[in-house]
């Protein structure tokens, strides 16, 4: 079925390191970009840069224009109730520290925030460091050894004391699609508690319609889904928004300033405060509108094959063990191989033209839960193609018969 490809729109892949042509397989911690998005920004800053917002010149309204207009591309993408609801930040990490912070302050001593073993440390010490600043307990639900939430756990740890639950939609280390709909539709017949989705992993590989899902906030950045670095979205419910503190100061984010008081502007733009990467927004629109218009279910689907595939090759290699099995895998395989370090594993697949990560992915404890240091991880994307798998297959064959 490997006959749709779209390797062409992302001249980056053509590059040729230690001498062969580029595998990527690094896709989870950064996607590469298509033309199209490199275009936007750069005809954005040539043909139209100017503050957003603030003047009354043509450029400006441009500007702006272009911003809000990158605003209602997300809106649509994700089906949000409405563009007031999409937040721009810098990335999932900002995105989450800004939920953190403003739960900081909602908080109460024997409170509890309930996450899971398996995220991404910025899912997780934010959490960390609110409830430590409220008197709150961080509570983390355990992994199956397979890679996946443990649900009785789950059921178990939701309790009248939780206010918050955050997860991840799909974990960036073992893969795992987490069962987000069901797990929401849990939380919600058992608790009020506020719901955040780590979708960092999630936003390219799935179609996210928010409403549907039924989360309180959702966060994604721009880099993981062809769009640009430094550019990332909160998605949240208007009354949650609402009854969220500002944590950031400055222009922007105000109504009124006088000498000894200050109202803040309406939402979004209350969390946005100071000059926005106005060109990451742009980019990040520009990205939207690639994905829509390119065959992504196919491709998505050919992806998933790819993926299935590199799993079950891996797990026939002698010496190799996966880490993490899950029953719905998105994106990403990791596994360690017995007697070599990752850091070996990963130095000898890029001498052979193949990028993979490996290390500990920021998810410390999932490591030390999975009793693991860390792993390999390949990861794949939409433009990966059935010569990509078979590289990296035959580099790890290499691979192995060196250590
Ligand atoms: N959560 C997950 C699941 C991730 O994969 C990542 C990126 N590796 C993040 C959060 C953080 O994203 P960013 O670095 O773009 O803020």
């Amino acid at each position: 079925m490997n006959n749709l490809s779209i390797r062409a729109d992302f001249p980056i892949l053509a590059e040729q390191i230690n001498g062969q042509p580029l595998c990527y397989l690094d896709n989870a911690a950064t996607t590469q970009k298509p033309v199209v998005v490199m275009d936007a920004m750069n005809r954005y800053y040539r043909q139209d840069n100017a503050n957003v917002h603030r003047a009354a010149h043509t450029l400006a309204e441009r500007a702006t224009n272009a911003m809000e207009s990158a605003r209602l591309s997300v809106a649509r993408f994700i089906n949000a109730a409405s563009p007031d609801e999409i937040i721009f930040t810098r990335g999932t990490t900002e995105s989450i520290n800004l939920v953190a912070a403003g739960f900081s302050r909602i908080l109460q001593p024997g409170d509890e925030v309930l996450t899971t073993v398996m995220e991404h440390h910025s899912n997780f010490v934010p959490w960390m460091m609110a409830a430590r600043q409220a008197g709150a307990q961080l509570v983390a639900v355990r992994v199956s050894p397979s890679g996946e939430i443990d649900q009785e756990d789950f059921r178990s740890r939701l309790t009248e004391r939780t206010r918050l639950v955050a997860f991840a939609h799909v974990s960036n280390a073992l893969g795992t699609v987490n069962p987000v709909a069901d797990l929401i539709q849990d939380i919600r017949s058992r608790s009020n508690a506020c719901i955040l989705i780590d979708g960092a992993q999630a936003i390219l590989h799935l179609p996210v319609d928010v409403q549907a899902l039924d989360a309180d906030f959702y966060a994604f950045s721009a880099h993981k889904m062809y769009g640009p670095t430094g550019m990332g979205v909160l998605y949240g419910k208007r009354h949650r928004l609402e009854t969220l503190a500002p944590w950031q100061f400055g222009g922007e984010m105000i109504e009124r300033v006088t000498l000894d008081d200050v109202t803040f502007n309406r939402l979004p733009y209350r969390f946005e405060a100071g000059t926005p990467n106005i060109a990451g927004a742009v980019g990040l629109g520009a990205a939207i509108n690639y994905l829509e218009q390119i065959p992504r279910i196919q491709l998505l689907a050919q992806e998933a094959l790819l993926v299935e595939e590199a799993a079950a090759e891996l797990a026939h290699m002698p010496g190799v063990q996966l880490v993490g099995r899950p029953s719905h895998r998105l994106g990403v395989v990791s596994f360690v191989v017995d007697g070599g370090h990752v850091h070996d594993v990963g130095t000898l697949l890029d001498q052979q033209g193949v990028a993979v990560r490996t290390g500990h992915h920021c998810t410390m404890p999932l490591m030390d839960f999975l009793g693991v240091n860390g792993t390999v991880r390949a990861s794949f994307s939409l433009y990966n193609e059935r010569i990509d798998l078979e590289r990296f297959l035959l580099a790890m064959h290499k691979v192995l018969t060196f250590l």
